[in-house]
C-alpha cells in the first residue's frame, strides 16, 4: 500500500491510473477504522481495479463546540488494517493541505442539509459535501463507497453528484453492527460500560419498530412514539430526534410507504449516536 499525503501527488497518481484505464474505487473515512469502514473497503477491492482510502478528520464538518480535537485517531492501527484488506493507496493529507490559508469555497445541498442531523449540527453537511467534492476531484474515482449508517449523508452526496454532473457512482452499503446490535462507530469509543449498555436502546428500538411494521402498523406517529418510549426507558439517553421521512426530500411522512427511512439521533451521556432503519414494505406478501 502506498501512502500519499500531498494533494498534488494524489492527483498525479489518479491521473496516471486513469490514463492506464484502471477503474478507481474510493472509500473516504475519518479513520479509527472498524469493520463498518472495512466492509466498504472490501467491496471496493472486489469492484474496482485500484482502491484508494482516505483518512482525514475534516475540520470543516465539526461545529465549534464539537469533538474535532477529541475525535479518536490511530493512524498506525489504520495502516495495519488497510494493509490486510489489500488497499492500494492511502491518502492522508493534513488540514492545511486540504484547506490552505485563504480557503473560501464551500458546497451546500440546500434543504436536505437542514433536515434531521442538520438541525442540531448546522454546517455539518456543508463540511461533508465540501470535503467529499474536493476528494472526488483529487482521487477521480469511478465508484465511491459510503455506509447506510450515515443515511442522510449518503442521500445528500447522491444529490450533489447528480446536481453537479459528477462522473462518480455512489454505492451505499449496509450498516455493520457489533454482536450486541450497536451500529459500529468510531465514536462508540467514547462510551463507558454503562453508556454502552444504554446505547443498546437504539438498535433495540429499531428492531421493535421493524416488528410493529411487520404486523401491519403504517402510522408513522405510532411507530415513532414506540421508539421514543423504548429509548426514554434508559436514563442516560436524551433524544435529539426520531423521524420517519421520505428518501427524496427527507420530509416527515404520516403513513409509511416503501422506501421510507426511520432515522434517529440520541445523546448517550456526552456522545451523540445515530442509527436508522430503511423501511421496506412488501404489500403483496402481507
Ligand atoms: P466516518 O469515518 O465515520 O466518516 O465513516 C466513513 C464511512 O464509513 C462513511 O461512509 C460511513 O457511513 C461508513 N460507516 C461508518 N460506520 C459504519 C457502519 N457501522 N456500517 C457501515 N458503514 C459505516
Amino acid at each position: 500500500m502506498k501512502k500519499i499525503t500531498s494533494v498534488k501527488e494524489m492527483k498525479a497518481t489518479a491521473r496516471e491510473l486513469r490514463s492506464r484505464g484502471k477503474t478507481i474505487g474510493f472509500v473516504p473515512t475519518m479513520g479509527y477504522l472498524h469493520e463498518g469502514h472495512l466492509s466498504l473497503v472490501r467491496k471496493s477491492t472486489q469492484k474496482a481495479e485500484v482502491t484508494v482510502v482516505s483518512v482525514f478528520v475534516n475540520p470543516a464538518q465539526f461545529g465549534p463546540k464539537e469533538d474535532f480535537k477529541e475525535y479518536p485517531r490511530d493512524l498506525n492501527r489504520d495502516l495495519r488494517l488497510l494493509e490486510k484488506v489489500g488497499v492500494d493507496y492511502l491518502f492522508y493529507p493534513d488540514s492545511e493541505e486540504v484547506y490552505p490559508p485563504g480557503y473560501r469555497t464551500y458546497v451546500r445541498v440546500h434543504d436536505l442539509e437542514e433536515k434531521l442531523c442538520g438541525r442540531s449540527r448546522p454546517g455539518f453537511f456543508r463540511g461533508v459535501c465540501t470535503v467529499v467534492l474536493k476528494l472526488f476531484n483529487i482521487v477521480e474515482p469511478d465508484i465511491a463507497f459510503f455506509g447506510q449508517k450515515d443515511a442522510q449523508q449518503a442521500i445528500i452526496l447522491q444529490r450533489m453528484v447528480e446536481d453537479l454532473h459528477l462522473d462518480v457512482k455512489i454505492e451505499v452499503l449496509p450498516i455493520v453492527r457489533d454482536e450486541d446490535g450497536l451500529a459500529l462507530s468510531s465514536r462508540n469509543e467514547y462510551l463507558n460500560s454503562k453508556e454502552r449498555e444504554a446505547a443498546l436502546a437504539l438498535p433495540r428500538s429499531l428492531q421493535e419498530a421493524k416488528k410493529t411494521i411487520k404486523i401491519g402498523e403504517r402510522r408513522a406517529a405510532v411507530i415513532i412514539k414506540k421508539v421514543e418510549e423504548m429509548i426514554r426507558k434508559e436514563p442516560l439517553t436524551k433524544i435529539d430526534y426520531v423521524e420517519i421521512v421520505d428518501l427524496d426530500e427527507l420530509k416527515p411522512i404520516e403513513m409509511l410507504k416503501d422506501g421510507s427511512l426511520l432515522a434517529l439521533a440520541v445523546w448517550v451521556g456526552k456522545t451523540r449516536l445515530i442509527d436508522n432503519l430503511m423501511i421496506e414494505i412488501n404489500e403483496k406478501r402481507e
